[in-house]
């Protein structure tokens, strides 16, 4: 028999979500789907709903990538009540302005025997997991794998060597996490590690600030995608540790492509930025999300985020990976063109979208010099508000280069892009400049099958101008239509040449 599902009383006064995103790269879909049930349910309760910055990788986070985000949630239409931007009476809601506060609750852990300190390396930490390895047990370590004895501690402490701060965990048996959803889940303790807490740049770990700061800032209920759950065991202990009160949790499910795998960039566009580029509505995506593993109660398929709000209830999400299907929302963004705008609307949008000066003026410099009349305009711009191009494989035929050649230029290229952090001619210039050499192209060549898989057409003007007035995600998205007008990388291909493009250290 399936576990009954704990009752949950809300008072909704006290209710309070939160979306946490970390500013690592693009604005997700899967953050607005995960903002908009954290919203919904928030507004139907009378509650808040808070926009927390979660940056502690230090590395890996940036102001680019904060800033939309925040632009994104907001085009969208959900709109936080606290937030970094906003403020709020229980921020800073930035982690990495939060330091002290989680140095003095990791000390707290210390204090009280559930956090140790710990001096192991990283060719320590293998050996160990190694033997567990061989021992037929899991790789989880344990504070009995990582304890060292009290002499060896005083010796690395004073050579000052490096040490991170790691949580007591059980050594076995179960570990009972209560979801809105999925009621009691079961965890094994077997599988849990002794978590890093604080790293050894002082910074701490996502756990430790997450549930700190989920506490501090008085979150009632924790909507998250269902990746978290296996962390739900860690948090449950930290809260018992803390003597807090757990929010009661809510794992989502998952986004998927098509193929049931899960969302990725690799096979769909996720950025927020690619959908607004290519002129969805707001609304239909809103919309579209909402429908995410959640229907209205008369299964309508276009619906209002206030209808959405009005008609909410948190149990009729459905756990069955929910297919984020960009033909589907197509169909769906058109019945708001067609059915949700006046003609005047629909001037106002088009404006908004890309019929602006903003828009035009950098692409303007591009092509005056070749205008004789204005009309000119149509066919030496078309592709810089076109979406996916009308490209067929013979255009990719280049006595110079041979049909394998332009297929990995554009998925060596599309990959390189990926990675790329901040979207400016200089890095895009240089890393495709990176990229002809390795590959052992003339800059010339190199760039041909780029200019049709991007404009359409073998001769444009400067490409690389084209490609930051596009945008990463554009740009990204017609270099993976040309792939796929080309029939892409076999799987045995895609695999080689993952193996030769990250061997070429760019
Ligand atoms: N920072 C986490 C993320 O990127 C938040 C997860 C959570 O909601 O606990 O999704």
């Amino acid at each position: 028999m399936a576990p009954l599902k704990p009752e949950y009383r809300i008072n909704p006064m006290s209710v309070r979500t939160r979306v946490a995103p970390s500013p690592t790269g693009d604005p997700h879909v899967g953050t607005a789907y995960i903002a908009l049930f954290n919203m919904v349910f928030a507004r139907k309760l009378g509650g808040k709903f808070v926009l927390r910055i979660e940056d502690t990788d230090q590395v890996r986070s940036t102001d680019e990538s904060e800033s939309m985000i925040l632009e994104s949630l907001r085009w969208l239409g959900l709109n936080w009540d606290e937030g970094p931007d906003v403020g709020g009476e229980y921020g800073p809601y930035r982690q990495s302005e939060r330091s002290a506060i989680y140095q003095a609750h990791a000390q707290t852990l210390l204090d009280s025997g559930h956090a140790f300190i710990c001096y192991r390396t990283p060719e320590e930490l293998e050996a160990l997991r190694a033997a567990r390895k061989a021992d037929g047990r899991h790789t989880a370590l344990k504070p009995s794998d990582l304890m060292l004895p009290a002499a060896e501690v005083e010796k690395r402490k004073a050579a000052g060597a490096p040490y991170v701060i790691r949580m007591m965990v059980p050594e076995e048996g179960k570990c009972e996490v209560n979801d809105m959803l999925r009621g009691t889940i079961e965890l094994d303790w077997g599988q849990v590690d002794a978590q890093i807490l604080m790293k050894s740049d002082g910074m701490p770990t996502y756990h430790l600030a997450n549930v700190v700061d989920d506490h501090l800032m008085a979150i009632s209920h924790v909507i998250r995608g269902e990746e978290w759950i296996n962390s739900a065991p860690k948090h449950k202990l930290l809260y018992q540790y803390f003597g807090w009160d757990m929010p009661v949790l809510c794992h989502m499910p998952l986004l998927r492509n098509p193929d049931k795998s899960k969302l990725s960039k690799r096979k769909n566009p996720t950025s927020i930025n690619y959908y607004k580029r290519m002129g969805y509505l707001p609304e239909a995506v809103v919309n579209y999300l909402g429908r995410m593993g959640w229907s209205m109660p008369d299964e309508a398929e276009k619906f209002t985020l206030q209808a959405m709000i009005e008609h909410f209830d948190i149990q009729r999400v459905s756990l069955g990976g929910p297919v984020f299907d960009t033909t589907k929302l197509s169909w769906l963004n058109g019945l708001w063109i067609r059915e949700s705008c006046t003609p005047e609307q629909l001037a106002q949008k088009l404006r908004d979208w890309a019929f602006n000066e903003d828009y035009l003026m950098p692409v303007l410099p591009l092509i005056q010099t070749r205008l004789e009349v204005l009309s000119d305009i149509v066919k030496l711009a078309d592709f810089f508000v076109a979406g996916q191009l009308d490209i067929q494989a013979e255009q990719f035929e280049f006595g110079k280069l041979e049909a394998l050649q332009v297929r990995k230029i554009l998925q060596y290229s599309l990959w390189q892009f990926e990675a790329v952090r901040s979207w400016d001619r200089d890095t895009i210039s240089q890393s495709l400049s990176g990229l002809s050499q390795a590959l052992g192209l003339k800059m010339k060549d190199f760039m041909m099958p780029l200019f049709v898989a991007v404009s359409g057409r073998s001769a444009a003007p400067s490409i690389m101008d084209a490609m930051v007035i596009l945008g990463s995600d554009m740009t990204r998205a017609r270099l993976r239509h040309a792939l796929d007008v080309l029939g892409g990388p076999s799987k045995k291909e895609a695999k080689a040449w993952e193996k030769e493009f990250r061997a070429m250290e760019l």
